[in-house]
Order: C-alpha cells, then sequence, then structure tokens
C-alpha cells in the first residue's frame, strides 16, 4: 500500500469477525473491526505502520504512560455516503490537533501527514466495516503513548501509535440536564486542558459520578479560577444561541479542547448570516439570558453525538428550564446539515470530506 511517499505493510487476519456482527445492536465503542494499525517510534524516528489482526497488547509492568500519564488520543468518523463511498470528517484537523497535544505532553511531534496515511490506511483495510445503515458510522480511534519501561519521571523516549476503529451506530443523544460546576475544575490556565490527553478524562470521572447521583447527566465546567466563566460540557464544546447570535467560549486558552464539531458548526453558521461570537462567557450572563427568554438553543458539540442538546441547566441549586428542542431552528438544521455532508447527500462545499 503506498500513499503519498509513505508506505504501509498490512498482515489480514484469518479469523475474521465480520460474520458474526450483529450490526442492528452496536453499543458505542465495544464491537471492533479486525485489523488495527501500529507504528513504533524508537532511536529517535518514527518506523513503518503495519496493519496487523487486532490483539491484545504484551506490556511491560513498568510501561511509562500506565504510570506517568504519557498518552494522548484522537476520535473521528468515517461515513458511507449515499453512493457508496467512504468519506472521513476533516481528518486533517484531527492530525493538526493531535500534533499539538504531542507538543504539549512532552512527545515527539507526530507528523500530521502521517497521521493522514495511518488513518485512510487502516479505514481502507477494514473498510467492510463500516456500517451501511443511515447515521451509522465508523469510529475512528488513534492513540499514542509512552512505552520505556523504566520508573522515573522523564519524557519516555519510545511510543506506540495504533489506530483501531469500531462500528458504531446512530448515536441517540438523549438531551441532557447539566449542572453548572462550582467547585471542581477540569482544567487550569496553564494546564492541559487543551490537549487530548488521557489524564483529563480520568480527573472528570468523579466531580461527573457526583453530578449523575443529584440526576445531571453532564457537568458544565467553568474556569478554575472563580467558576465565573462556561468553558465546557462533559467532552464535549458548549455553544447557545442568544438573541439569533451563537456564542462559544473562545478556544484561545489552553483550558479549552479545539474541538472540530464546533468549529465546522460556527463555519456553517458564519456561511448563512448568522453572527458568532467567540469569547468569554460568563456563568451569570447565560442564567440572565435564559430568565429573560433570550436564550433559545443550548447544546454540546462533539463528534460523538455531532449535536446533543442541552435541556436544563442547574446552577446553585436552581433548575432553568430550556425551549423545547423541536422548536430549536438553528441546532436542529445544523445537525441534519453535518450529517448530510458527511453522508454525501449534499454538496461539500468546504471540502471537508476525505474520500478513501
Ligand atoms: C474531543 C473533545 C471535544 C470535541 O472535539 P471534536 O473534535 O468535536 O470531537 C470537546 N471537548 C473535549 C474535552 C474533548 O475531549
Amino acid at each position: 500500500m503506498e500513499r503519498s511517499n509513505i508506505s504501509v505493510k498490512s498482515k489480514r487476519t484469518e479469523n475474521s469477525g465480520l460474520s458474526q456482527v450483529d450490526w442492528d445492536n452496536l453499543p458505542f465503542g465495544k464491537v471492533f473491526s479486525d485489523h488495527m494499525l501500529v507504528l513504533d517510534y524508537e532511536n529517535g524516528e518514527w518506523g513503518t505502520p503495519q496493519i496487523e489482526p487486532f490483539s491484545n497488547l504484551n506490556l511491560h509492568p513498568a510501561t511509562s504512560a500506565i504510570h506517568y500519564g504519557q498518552s494522548i488520543f484522537e476520535g473521528l468518523k468515517a461515513y458511507r455516503t449515499v453512493d457508496n463511498e467512504v468519506a472521513i470528517f476533516r481528518p486533517d484537523m484531527n492530525a493538526k490537533r493531535f500534533a499539538e497535544s504531542c507538543k504539549r505532553m512532552c512527545m515527539p511531534e507526530f507528523p500530521p501527514e502521517l497521521f493522514e496515511t495511518c488513518v485512510q490506511a487502516i479505514v481502507d483495510f477494514d473498510r467492510d466495516w463500516i456500517p451501511k445503515k443511515e447515521g451509522y458510522s465508523l469510529y475512528i480511534r488513534p492513540f499514542l503513548f509512552a512505552t520505556d519501561d523504566y520508573i522515573g519521571i522523564k519524557p519516555s523516549d519510545n511510543y506506540k501509535f495504533i489506530i483501531f476503529t469500531c462500528p458504531v451506530g446512530a448515536y441517540y443523544a438523549e438531551p441532557l440536564n447539566v449542572k453548572i460546576e462550582e467547585h471542581f475544575t477540569r482544567a487550569a490556565a496553564g494546564g492541559v486542558g487543551r490537549a487530548k490527553t488521557a489524564g483529563n478524562y480520568a480527573a472528570s470521572l468523579y466531580p461527573a459520578k457526583l453530578g449523575k447521583e443529584e440526576g445531571y447527566h453532564q457537568l458544565v465546567w467553568t474556569d478554575g479560577k472563580k467558576h465565573e466563566y462556561i468553558e465546557e460540557s462533559g467532552t464535549m464544546n458548549i455553544m447557545f444561541v442568544i438573541d439569533g447570535k451563537l456564542f462559544t467560549p473562545a478556544e484561545d486558552t489552553d483550558t479549552i479542547l479545539p474541538g472540530i464539531t464546533k468549529r465546522s458548526v460556527i463555519e456553517l453558521a458564519k456561511d448563512w448570516g448568522m453572527e458568532v461570537e467567540e469569547r468569554k462567557i460568563k456563568v451569570d450572563e447565560v442564567i440572565e439570558a435564559i430568565n429573560d427568554g433570550r436564550l433559545t438553543e443550548a447544546f454540546g458539540a462533539g463528534t460523538a453525538a455531532t449535536i446533543a442538546q442541552i435541556k436544563m441547566i442547574g446552577y446553585k441549586g436552581k433548575h432553568y428550564e430550556l425551549p423545547a428542542v423541536p422548536e430549536r431552528e438553528f441546532s436542529n438544521k445544523v445537525f441534519h446539515h453535518l450529517d448530510a455532508i458527511k453522508e454525501g447527500r449534499i454538496e461539500d462545499k468546504f471540502n471537508w470530506v476525505v474520500k478513501v
């Protein structure tokens, strides 16, 4: 297999799991395709990407990533278009973000071109695993972790890059009850919140569990200093429509993950002539807009759900019910529009889709 000037070796499995897949029942992240792509970083260089049968890893107990957390990941999707082609949504953006995450976590910077080549190669190799039903897709999980077998704090010299894929069903996100978090912090200024690194998710589990016990599906994270400004919702970016304008917290900080779904929603909104404000957003401002009836939509944006509607916001013990989901003109439209681009039902005028 040859793409650009990067070659990828491959070895096909002798026991495909394809015939055992229940295509009508694909719980997210539990069904794995036949192969994975593996690439090691050793002696200061990236090796040759190798596609091999999906299997367990054999790791030294002192594997540095497990102890000290140099571990980053990405998440993106491939779709089967209405013309039965295979399309990946904006992999160049994931490649760029992956390289940024490497830098922050003191890992060797993964070349974006190599990233895109590897993603395309594994999707192509396991293309029979891309579901054919509308709304279904192939979730792609690239990740990189430190593999030195050494107990001591230092950047690892060796790393392993892997991509595996999971066929997934249409993600129906039930409208969410969210709580504006006033004690715990996802990311502090100067920290690693902008990187898609494993520890960020571990740190969010306990506060999220407490929120669940109070009946909230997710938390809305606020700034680590005073919990005065809105940052993200769970593992999604957060967006509001207030007075007909689209608002989202600016990502020119190191506390907010620069989401690709959010960026795409912004680009579509602007294209449709909607005003967009990316800036710091005060919690009080949002509560006031709800009270005045000026806030008409609130939603999370991320690859898994695309758009996850928020139906209620909890803040300081009060519940704020938001306008009914079917009445939300912008977010419903943007959701269907993004799906239509990915599935090739409308023109991809921004060239977001890469065909494999
Ligand atoms: C991945 C992620 C997002 C969403 O990014 P997408 O590129 O849209 O999937 C937002 N916030 C956090 C914390 C994330 O990990």
